[in-house]
């Protein structure tokens, strides 16, 4: 059995909404970036590193304190697997968060094990971890710098630069036993983007690229935000995603892949507040209702068709 542990928020045993078909949907735990309209913050503390947490081995989930599942790659796909004749020829598991590839060496290893028994994987991810090298180079931003170097553990330009590099031939390894991934684009404008989400964009347009370059099967899903005004941050940040330049801007990103399969427009909902009322968490979104049902129906005439 494995050394490599996962580190878990949730299981949905019958996912409809993550991936073709009828899904096994794993939440990892974890996730750096902020957004601000994310309505699982109960996903973001990271378990498995700045805890130290040291969980034996096991088939059976080990629950902590915070209610956080410790599975072991085989463990997690023999309890899967329970479910198989549901899937049918489209569905298999996917595994979401908070952001799944912080935890890639798990990853890696469940899913090349979901292969070797001809299951379908998914992975749902916002990109976060991606660092493209050819933009740590020409990043003179000291305070991405910083974030980069906080992100991976390293002390300078060169180091980020080496430890990117050892992240990405993991990531590549990852890609041979994925079969599709679900990439969040929150925001085309990258002002717009740092405000929403804490951190820049360029990276996980980056990885966009390359998933095409791969030739990995891609979904895109784009939360649609209605109006909404960031005074906190930015009063000039009016409209931050249901906005039709934006809009139109991500449909000719989106039209320069060859690997997007899909395009899902995401309504924001406000299911998730409660969960920052108990968590002592800021709520940023507060008083914003969902998109209306023609605001979404506009969002998909010009992203999805
Ligand atoms: S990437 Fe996902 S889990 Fe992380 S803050 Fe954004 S919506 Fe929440």
């Amino acid at each position: 059995m494995s050394d490599t542990l996962g580190y878990i928020h949730s299981i949905e045993t019958f996912g409809s909404v993550d991936g073709p078909g009828v899904r096994f949907v794993v939440f990892m735990q974890g996730c750096k970036f902020r957004c601000a309209f994310c309505h699982n913050p109960d996903t973001w503390k990271l378990m498995h590193k700045e805890n130290g947490t040291s969980q034996k081995e096991t088939s059976e989930p080990i629950a902590d304190s915070n209610n956080v599942e410790v599975y072991s790659p085989e463990g997690l796909l023999k309890k899967a697997l329970r479910y198989k004749t549901y899937w049918g020829d489209e569905g298999g598991i996917t595994v979401s968060g908070g952001e799944p590839l912080l935890q890639i060496d798990f990853l890696i290893e469940f899913f090349e094990l979901c292969k070797k028994n001809n299951v379908h994987t998914c992975l749902d991810t916002a990109g976060e971890p991606y660092i493209n090298e050819e933009l740590v180079e020409k990043c003179n931003d000291e305070k991405e710098l910083k974030a980069y170097a906080m992100n991976l553990g390293a002390k300078d330009k060169t180091e980020i630069k080496e430890k990117a590099s050892e992240w990405h031939e993991k990531l590549l390894r990852l890609m041979k036993s994925t079969d599709i991934v679900l990439l969040d684009i929150k925001q085309i404008n990258n002002e717009k983007h740092k405000a929403l989400v804490g951190f820049s964009n360029e990276n996980v347009l980056a990885m966009a690229k390359e998933l095409d370059q791969l030739n990995v099967p891609v979904y895109i899903r784009h939360v649609l935000l209605p109006e909404y005004k960031d005074e906190a941050n930015d009063s000039t940040l009016k409209k931050i995603s249901d906005d039709e330049k934006d809009l139109h801007d991500l449909r000719a990103f989106i039209d320069t892949l060859h690997n997007v399969k899909k395009v899902e427009v995401l309504p924001y909902h406000t299911l998730g507040v409660f969960k920052y009322e108990s968590l002592g968490i800021d709520y940023r979104l507060k008083d914003i209702d969902p998109p209306t049902d023609e605001r979404i129906d506009h969002a998909k005439q010009i992203l999805c068709q």
